[in-house]
C-alpha cells in the first residue's frame, strides 16, 4: 500500500504512486460492479455514517452504494433532521458521532477546512465529500478514473476547465490531480470567476472559449454557484451561456474527439446546452456518475485497512 493516510481529506498533497493506486483499485470496482456481483465481507460489521451540512444527490448516494456494495452499515444523517438544527456545534456532533464507533465518517460541510477539523477529534477515518471552496477529492478522483478509461492515460492530455472555477472545490481538486499527474490543465472563465493567482497552482488561465478550448481533448464544464457568490459576478445567465456556455459551436474550438464532463448537478441552458450534455459521443455525464460509485469503493476499502498497511513517509 503506498497510500499514505488515515483519511482523504484532499488531493493536494497525494503523490502520484497513491492517486495511481486509488485509480486502479477503482479501476476494479468497476469490473465488479458491472459484472453485478458485490463483497459484502470486506466492510462487514464496520459502521459508515453520512454526514451531509449540504445538499446532495450524486455524491451521498454513491458513498451509501459503495458501502453498502462492500457490507458496511450505513447511516444518513442529513442536518435538516439532526440536532444540528437545534444548535449543536461541530465539534459537539463529533463527539457524538464518536461515541457510536462510527469507522468511517464522510463529510461534507460548507465551511472550508470542517473534514479536517473533525479528522482530528474523531477515531473514524474522515472522508471529505465537499467543504466549502477548498476540496471534492473524491470527484477528482472519479473525473481522472473517467479520462483514464477513455483515453489510457491522464499524462499529456490538454484538460479546460470552464465555468466558475473561484467557487469550484471540483475545479480545485481536479487541478491538483491532474496537474500531479501530468495533464496540461487551462481554466477558462470571467475574470470575475477566476481566483487570484490562479497560475501559480500550474494552470494556464484563458477569458474567451475560442482560444481556451483550441486543442482541448477533455472540456470540463462547471456550474455558477449562486449559492456561494455574495455579489452578482456575471451579467445575466444568458449573457454568460452566449460567452461561456458550452454547446456545438463552441466545443468545435476542441479537437474533433473532445470528450465533454460535468460534476452535476447541470445548470442547462447557462453552462451547457442540453445537445452537448445528451450526446452519447461526446458525453462522459453518465459514465462519470458511474466512476463515482467505484472510486467511493476504493476509497472506503482502502482506509478501511490496518494502520500496518499504510506507508507514513510517501508525502
Ligand atoms: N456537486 C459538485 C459539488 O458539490 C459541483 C456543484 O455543486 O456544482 O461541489
Amino acid at each position: 500500500m503506498v497510500y499514505p493516510e488515515r483519511h482523504l481529506l484532499a488531493i493536494e498533497g497525494l503523490h502520484p504512486p497513491a492517486i495511481a493506486q486509488l485509480l486502479d483499485l477503482a479501476d476494479s470496482y468497476v469490473l465488479l460492479n458491472r459484472s453485478g456481483k458485490t463483497q459484502r465481507d470486506l466492510l462487514r460489521g464496520k459502521t459508515l455514517i453520512n454526514l451531509f451540512y449540504e445538499d446532495s444527490t450524486r455524491t451521498r448516494t454513491s458513498f451509501e452504494l459503495a458501502g453498502k456494495r462492500l457490507g458496511a452499515d450505513v447511516i444518513n444523517m442529513s442536518v435538516s433532521t439532526s440536532s444540528v438544527n437545534k444548535g449543536e456545534t461541530l465539534l459537539d456532533t463529533a463527539a457524538t458521532l464518536n461515541a457510536m464507533h462510527c469507522d468511517l465518517l464522510v463529510v461534507r460541510h460548507d465551511q472550508s477546512g470542517a473534514p479536517n477539523l473533525l479528522a482530528q477529534k474523531v477515531d473514524a477515518a474522515v472522508i471529505n465529500a465537499g467543504d466549502g471552496t477548498h476540496e471534492h477529492p473524491t470527484q477528482a478522483l472519479l473525473d481522472a478514473l473517467t479520462i483514464r478509461r477513455r483515453r489510457g492515460r491522464l499524462e499529456g492530455l490538454t484538460i479546460a476547465i470552464c465555468g466558475d472555477v473561484l467557487h469550484s472545490r471540483v475545479a480545485r481538486s481536479n487541478i491538483h490531480l491532474l496537474t500531479t499527474m501530468g495533464s496540461r490543465v487551462r481554466v477558462i472563465a470571467p475574470p470575475t470567476l477566476i481566483p487570484a493567482q490562479a497560475e501559480e497552482l500550474g494552470v494556464k488561465v484563458f477569458h474567451d472559449m475560442r482560444s481556451g478550448l483550441a486543442g482541448a481533448d477533455i472540456v470540463m464544464m462547471l456550474r455558477l454557484q449562486k449559492e456561494r457568490m455574495a455579489q452578482s459576478l456575471v451579467p445575466s445567465a444568458r449573457e454568460y451561456f452566449r460567452f461561456f456556455g458550452l454547446d456545438a459551436e463552441k466545443l468545435a474550438y476542441a479537437k474533433p474527439d473532445a470528450l465533454v464532463m460535468h460534476p452535476g448537478p447541470m445548470n442547462r441552458g447557462v453552462e451547457i446546452d442540453s445537445e452537448v450534455a445528451d450526446d452519447p459521443e461526446r458525453s462522459l455525464i453518465r459514465e462519470q456518475v458511474e466512476m463515482g460509485v467505484a472510486v467511493r469503493m476504493a476509497v472506503l476499502d482502502t482506509l478501511s485497512r490496518p494502520a500496518a498497511e499504510w506507508a507514513p513517509n510517501v508525502r
